[in-house]
């Protein structure tokens, strides 16, 4: 493994300066400090695997590989696909997907119920929801994530009830998984320098006891709720289910709550309960 410590974060970004894509979200660690410490928050999961999504040109893959586990980077853009093959070259523990991670087939470990498999990613942030969700609804069991963000989005992740960021994303999230913030990047650790700060998170799977039609129904629960964020929830809910405005009031009223209450002030608890479930 002596050959991965030849490569700095920046040296790598470098190498590729030519061929920076923003359509992919191509923003790429040069700070140490920081690939050293997402290599930490993976090594405390205890992997026995470990997947990378969107690589670039490898500054956290390289620091992430040092742990000696089976690692798979998985890389949708040609030049940095190419381009880790050679870093990697003898590396075999490490292998290069090329491919789009939306739509790839995933490596069988992360489906390996006697493994440990972790996903770390610095996400191209035009996708890092949805690529979040393709491991949640595919139901993945993996033993966790360690995952950047752009601020905003994870400011979502972690959001309680009653403020701003809190919404979708905060309550679904939170019911897949215990969510911590782990430290923010500011954007003078990337080149080219992102517009905003990232933040990364960790992300621990909680045990999940509804069946899988009880945790959709969950789900399409709280997106009616919060269709219309600034309405009370008795006026979001207004149909669903078939329940019209004075049905989903009774609901209210025999759990408790008030008609006037309005969905960014219902923990997830609060939107289980509502649901009987
Ligand atoms: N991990 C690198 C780092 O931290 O320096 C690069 C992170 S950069 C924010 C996001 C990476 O995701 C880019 O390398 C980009 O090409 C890749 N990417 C974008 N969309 C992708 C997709 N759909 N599937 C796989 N990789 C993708």
């Amino acid at each position: 493994m002596s050959s991965l410590t030849q490569y700095t974060p920046r040296a790598l970004a470098s190498a590729l300066r030519h061929h920076y894509k923003k359509s992919l979200g191509q923003n790429f660690l040069i700070d140490e400090n920081i690939t050293r410490t997402i290599a930490r928050e993976v090594e405390r999961f205890s992997p026995t695997h470990i997947l990378e999504i969107g690589p670039g040109a490898g500054a956290l893959s390289v620091a992430v590989a040092k742990l000696g586990l089976p690692y798979v980077l998985l890389e949708k853009d040609d030049h940095c696909a190419d381009f880790l093959e050679d870093v990697f070259a003898d590396q075999p523990h490490v292998s290069i997907l090329h491919a789009d991670a939306l739509t790839a087939e995933l490596p069988a470990f992360c489906f390996d119920k006697a493994a440990r498999p972790l996903l770390v990613s610095n996400l191209p942030y035009n996708v890092a929801s949805q690529i979040y969700f393709r491991f949640i609804d595919g139901h993945v069991p993996l033993c966790g994530m360690v995952l950047m963000f752009q601020r905003e989005v994870a400011q979502r992740f972690l959001a309680e009830p009653g403020t701003s960021s809190y919404g979708i994303l905060s309550v679904i999230g939170q019911f897949y998984h215990e969510i911590e913030a782990v430290m923010d990047v500011p954007p003078n650790c990337f080149e080219p320098a992102p517009k905003v700060m990232s933040t990364v998170l960790r992300f621990i799977p909680r045990t999940i006891t509804q069946s899988t039609e009880e945790e959709a129904r969950f789900r399409a629960f709280v997106h009616a709720a919060f269709r219309q964020r600034r309405k009370t929830l008795v006026n979001s809910l207004n149909g669903f289910e078939q329940k019209d405005r004075a049905a989903w009031a009774e609901v209210l009223q025999s759990h408790g709550y008030e008609p006037t209450i309005r969905a960014e002030n219902l923990s997830r608890k609060d939107f289980l309960n509502l649901i009987d479930l």
